[in-house]
């Protein structure tokens, strides 16, 4: 049985007294819910990856208490770490170092690099303190199932599987956090999150690509077979989602519809596109879409929709990282779109 926590001084210490001894306890961070272990056990860490199904070799991210607790996981704190963590911990962004050669392989996935985060949700933050010890945690979610935004969706994927889920509510963000190779001396963008490739070049380093001169690393998890939704997700360019809904809709089934941006009026009768588009969410920009985007896509499985729209939005700031996550949702779902945010209206769904 997993026990389902509530997010007080008792669910936190019950949290944490597991956690100490070697259990599992989906916990809420800013971005995500994170599926938490001692990172200092390798017997705990290992029901982490038997739980989710991860393949071995995609390393878990280490969250700390506090930027000076890095030194405790990695070999090295670099001056750009110490810049980039001053600037951003705690918050949505990991830092990738060497590793301290003790920490547990199945940790670090086998590599000699950690990745570290400093999470700012309060009730991460209690458990930390609580536990004193880092915490491996990746995203609460079986492999191949959307990350978790509710206490609810990590029931849905883990019941059973772990020891337990602490409540916090919805998380705030919505997208797991930005990882940066912070070994050299520029920042290297592993994977896209909310603290934005802008964000990262106003504390003076402007962002390096993966595969510039001297970076060679990746994000293991960015190789791995992808969360392919289980319907065609088709990414629209803001503004066009109605047009692209209803030819969808022509089809037999519903088709789900997210619009981003100022309301629109055209359409069906009721200022709704025409056909059977049923409008899903109507979101201001792109954080909120970010923040909503995986309990959407869950949602949009639920109930059992033929296609979801999702107008695109621009890939800029916040904005790169969402669009991210739906050129690979499109792309393993077997829809249209996404990156640039292609105008699909007027040419046939792929
Ligand atoms: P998750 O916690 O499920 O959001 O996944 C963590 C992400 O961080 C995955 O894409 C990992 O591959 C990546 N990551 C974790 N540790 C490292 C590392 N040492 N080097 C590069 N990427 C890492
Ligand atoms: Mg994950």
């Amino acid at each position: 049985m997993t026990e389902l926590l509530t997010a007080d001084d008792a669910g936190v210490a019950r949290a944490a007294a597991v956690l100490t001894a070697g259990g599992v306890v989906a916990i809420p961070t800013e971005t995500v819910y994170g599926l938490a272990v001692r990172a200092d056990d390798a017997d705990a860490v290992a029901r982490v990856f038997a739980a989710k199904g991860r393949p071995a070799d995609n390393p878990l991210i280490v969250h700390v208490a506090d930027a000076a607790d890095a030194a405790t996981v990695a070999a090295a704190v670099t001056p750009l770490a110490v810049r980039l963590l001053a600037r951003f911990a705690p918050g949505p962004l990991t830092v990738v170092l060497p590793a301290r050669p003790g920490l547990p392989r199945a940790t670090t996935g086998g590599l000699d690099t950690v990745a570290v985060r400093v999470p700012a949700h309060p009730v991460a933050r209690r458990v930390l303190a609580a536990c004193g010890l880092p915490l491996a945690a990746p995203s609460a979610n079986r492999s191949g199932r959307p990350s978790p935004t509710t206490a609810a969706h990590v029931l849905a994927d883990l019941d059973g599987r772990i020891d337990a889920v602490l409540d916090g509510g919805p998380t705030e963000l919505g997208l797991e956090s930005t990882v940066v190779d912070a070994r050299g001396d520029v920042p290297v963008v592993l994977r896209e999150g909310s603290v934005s490739r802008e964000d990262l070049a106003a504390t003076g380093a402007a962002p390096a690509e993966v595969g510039a001169a001297g970076t060679d690393a990746r994000a293991p998890g960015t190789r791995h077979r992808h969360y392919a939704p289980g319907l065609p997700v088709h990414v629209a360019r803001p503004g066009t989602g109605d047009g692209l809904a209803s030819r969808l809709a022509a089809a037999p089934g519903p088709v789900g519809l997210v619009r981003v941006g100022p309301a629109r009026s055209d359409g069906g009768p009721d200022g709704g596109p025409p056909g059977d588009v049923r409008v899903l969410a109507d979101l201001p920009d792109a954080a909120a879409l970010g923040a909503a985007l995986y309990g959407l896509l869950r949602t949009a499985e639920d109930v059992g929709l033929t296609a979801l729209v999702i107008e695109g939005v621009a890939p800029v700031g916040i904005g790169r990282a969402v669009m991210d996550r739906l050129t690979r949702a499109a792309a393993a779902s077997g829809g249209s779109g996404g990156s640039g945010g292609e105008d699909l209206v007027g040419r046939p769904p792929a």
